[in-house]
């Protein structure tokens, strides 16, 4: 089983109909999903808002209370320049945040080996005191933080493969060496950040590991190199969990990213993250939804993402 989380209130970050980061992106997911009878398999769970102490662990206080009055006062369309909000954006946001918390806490108690987070807005621009990339808050970075501080684990490890550097996720681990990120993204691109050089500073060094890949690289290099740096990063970190910043916008059908892969792509990527935490995390893997934004490519790359999350092994016994 997998654990799988999706609430109606995300739908409520109405960015408009000309943005990218939309809601019909959700809409899409779940229809495919009980389509293909794979949120039978799962088992659902409420999403629940952050609590003020986890949120604020990686965002300023200031930071939070700005976004929050902007939205009550109404103050609605662009606080950055890719970055949109309406009236249920601070609810879908905390939402969003908290959930990725619970999914962390449950899979660490033993209630499942595995969880999909089918939230937005997504997070991993998102920086300190400020949005960016449509991002308002960093759900993975939350949500790893609070694996840390409210669930006592001593290293795991962020799987970025959204086809955008994380840059938010960076720079919040980027001194922590409990804390791995690992980032494969288009390059150069936006946000501009993610060179190979990057590896960490102080107690961090070694623990951000990025791989900038240029737009035309062939698949199968692309997936050596993703391997490769995988392999690298679950042999520091060792990790007790991994988490996925799942972005499907490396689609080649991707109206805003690209890196050209396929739709059944994103199932091997996901056998190789749960090849690493197999061996490391006891199969534990909470995936995260970022970007990904033709909604037919995002919502059929989603559903061979939860399918190899759903326990493989189980599922050949049965065959
Ligand atoms: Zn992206």
């Amino acid at each position: 089983m997998t654990l799988l989380y999706y609430d109606d209130r995300f739908l409520k970050h109405d960015t408009g109909a000309g943005h990218p980061e939309r809601a019909a992106r959700l809409k899409a997911i779940t229809a495919k999903l009980a389509a293909d009878k794979l949120d039978e398999r799962c088992t659902r769970r409420p999403c629940v808002p952050v609590t003020m102490e986890a949120l604020e662990r990686c965002h300023g206080r200031d930071y939070v209370t700005e976004v929050r009055e902007a939205i009550a006062a109404g103050k609605f369309g662009r606080i950055e320049q890719d970055t949109v909000v309406s009236a249920g954006s601070y609810d879908a946001a905390t939402l969003a945040a908290g959930t990725a918390c619970d999914a962390v806490a449950r899979v660490l108690k033993g209630e499942d080996k595995t969880a999909l987070c089918l939230i937005r807005p997504p997070g991993h621009h998102a920086l300190k005191n400020a949005p960016m990339g449509f991002c308002l808050f960093n759900n993975v970075a939350v949500a790893a933080r609070s694996a840390v501080a409210d669930q006592g684990l001593e290293r795991l490890l962020i799987v970025d493969w959204d086809v955008h550097h994380g840059n938010g996720t960076q720079d919040e681990f980027y001194e922590d060496g409990r804390i791995g990120f690992y980032s494969i993204h288009r390059s150069p691109f936006y946000p501009g950040t993610g060179d190979a050089d990057d590896t960490g500073r102080g107690k961090g060094l070694g623990a951000t590991l990025n791989v900038p890949v240029k737009f035309g690289t062939p698949r199968k290099d692309y997936f050596a190199r993703f391997q490769a740096g995988l392999e690298k990063m679950a042999g520091h970190m060792k990790p007790q969990l991994v988490l996925i910043s799942a972005g499907f916008d490396a689609h080649r059908d991707d109206p805003v990213g690209s890196l050209e892969l396929e739709t059944d792509d994103f199932r091997e990527l996901t056998k190789l993250v749960r090849g690493v935490a197999d061996v490391h995390a006891g199969g534990r893997m909470v995936s995260l939804l970022e970007g990904g934004y033709d909604v037919d490519a995002l919502a059929a790359s989603v559903a061979v993402h939860l399918d190899e999350l759903l326990e493989p092994g189980v599922k050949k016994a049965d065959e």
